[in-house]
């Protein structure tokens, strides 16, 4: 750069989201693609199984939308006996158990979590390609992740009470709090109850 000003060193935020949303696309594909090859091969004979079809799936991630192809094979029939659980695979889809990336959705409910559902959308989309950039999204993962703290507080009280309780009787009371808590509580721990 022989001219210019401080403001055109390095990338600029919208430039930095375009490279980051190109490269995630590119990295999701080629995984995608390798899973699918790896898997393709019957684990019994080692042979390619036969393409069923060829079917897209979309997946939700911090830097944006990705569309995957999700091959479907046809079930080796190298153990004709053995019993067939089912007659077309997809590994693609095995993998994608969730719209979003767990990471998407920490973001999301972490942020919800500390502001509006809208703010937080907002912030999202003016600093990452994240996808998608609305309220409703942040307010779904928000309560999904505060569900996901309480049914793991509740089993580990469960835990704690089933391993404590000859003791805990004989003090006569629990100390464990089993008040509810709001899910922005529950995500960032600050401890108010509902
Ligand atoms: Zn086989």
């Amino acid at each position: 750069m022989v001219e210019g000003a401080l403001a055109d060193l390095g990338l600029a935020l919208t430039e930095a989201k375009a490279v980051l949303a190109k490269l995630q696309e590119i990295m999701v594909q080629s995984q995608t693609a390798e899973y699918a090859a790896c898997h393709r091969v019957c684990p019994h004979c080692r042979v390619p199984q036969p393409v069923k079809d060829r079917r897209t799936r979309r997946l939700q991630t911090l830097f944006g939308t990705e569309e995957v192809e999700a091959p479907r094979f046809r079930v080796c029939q190298c153990r004709p006996l053995a019993p067939v659980v089912a007659a077309v695979s997809s590994p693609v889809c095995r993998l994608l158990t969730a719209r979003g990336t767990p990471e998407l959705e920490r973001v999301q409910a972490e942020l919800g979590a500390r502001t509006s559902f809208q703010k937080a959308a907002r912030i999202l989309k003016t600093l990452a390609p994240a996808s998608p950039g609305n309220h409703e999204s942040v307010r779904t993962r928000t309560h999904a992740a505060a569900l996901r703290l309480e049914a793991a507080d509740r089993q580990a009280m469960a835990a704690v009470v089933a391993s404590d309780t000859p003791r805990r009787r004989r003090a006569g009371r629990l100390s464990c709090s089993t008040a509810p808590m709001c899910a922005r509580c529950r995500v960032t721990k600050c401890g108010n109850l509902r």
